[in-house]
């Protein structure tokens, strides 16, 4: 991911290295080079128009200092405002004061939020905390089952509506906002201070599917909405991202699938357009391909 994008600034400032003062119209051509690279990476085009803008500013207004040449300096800027993109400083999970801490995914079909709950089990479990997932898709016949596996492999209980047993389990099947508030019930009786809630999503927008999120964040309270994004849809992540801020609200980001080829520039347009951070970000299928996300390391691998 960010390959092309990578290579296309970085040949940018390389032409920049071999001049020594940049006039207004260096500037010009170098910002212009840049808008090409980051709209041919699919960022978004009021994200590139800003971006853009700041840059050209800055190293219009950029005083020529003792310890970086000009080009360089347009480097650095390039990099502050990446970083300022990407949401700013990194931050973690907001864990709450009086646990069980909430944590519910939204997000797409496909997007990747089952395999995320077991990514976030995994590293929650390695900073000694005891989550439970709650299985609250039951659009897809097989989502609950899919959850249980990957709780099993995340070595973290699921907690999914059991139909027809009667006891503290038996919540009506088919409504995902009783067992959303009765699985983070179950974690606060057993004991589990983290409680990750896998929602439905639908291979497209829809009101339904909208309603139903923004009742289950309004009957569980959670302190975490991560909105889930494939970073391999393109420019319809935004729109997406767009549409889930509006509908649902959310309070982070997880960017999946950045292990792929896709350009990937959409996915770090969201967190600008939303004005919400980023995160973690996914990079593969196994439960361990899963990091914390750092606005400034990605600047940097991007500009490497
Ligand atoms: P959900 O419908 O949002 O719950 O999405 P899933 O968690 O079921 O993921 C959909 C597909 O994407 C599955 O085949 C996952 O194995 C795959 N997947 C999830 N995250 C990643 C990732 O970061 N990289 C790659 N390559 N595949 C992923």
């Amino acid at each position: 991911m960010f390959a092309t994008l990578s290579d296309r600034l970085t040949s940018t400032f390389k032409h920049l290295r071999t001049r020594g003062r940049l006039s207004e119209a260096d500037i010009d051509a170098t910002v212009r080079e840049i808008r090409r690279a980051l709209l041919d990476a699919d960022v978004a085009v009021s994200v590139v128009r800003e971006f853009t803008g700041k840059v050209r500013e800055r190293a219009l207004s950029a005083e020529v200092s003792g310890a970086l040449n000009p080009a360089q300096q347009v480097v650095k800027i390039v990099n502050d405002e990446l970083v300022a993109i990407l949401g700013g400083d990194a931050r973690g999970l907001n864990l709450a004061k009086n646990p069980p801490t909430v944590i519910m995914l939204a997000g797409l079909q496909g997007a990747g939020k089952t395999t995320l709950a077991g990514k976030l089990a995994v590293h929650l479990r390695e900073q000694g905390h005891t989550p439970l997932l709650v299985a609250a898709d039951l659009q897809r016949p097989n989502a609950v089952t899919q959850l249980k596996v990957v709780g099993e492999r995340a070595g973290a209980p699921v907690y999914a509506p059991h139909p027809g047993v009667a006891g503290e389990d038996e919540v009506p099947t088919g409504d995902p906002v009783a067992v959303a508030r009765a699985g983070v019930e179950t974690a606060r009786s057993r004991q589990h201070d983290v409680v990750i809630i896998d929602t439905a999503g639908r291979l497209g927008i829809d009101a339904e599917l909208m309603t139903q999120a923004s009742e289950i964040r309004e009957a569980t309270q959670p302190d975490e909405v991560l909105f889930v994004i494939d970073a391999m849809i393109g420019q319809d992540a935004v729109t997406t991202a767009r549409a889930f801020a509006d509908g649902v609200g959310f309070t982070g980001v997880v960017l999946s699938k950045l292990d792929g080829d896709a350009r990937g520039g959409a996915a770090l347009s969201v967190a600008s357009v939303t004005g919400r951070p980023i995160l973690f970000a996914s990079t593969g299928e196994k439960l361990t391909d899963f990091e914390p996300f750092y606005p400034d390391r990605m600047a940097s691998r991007i500009l490497d």
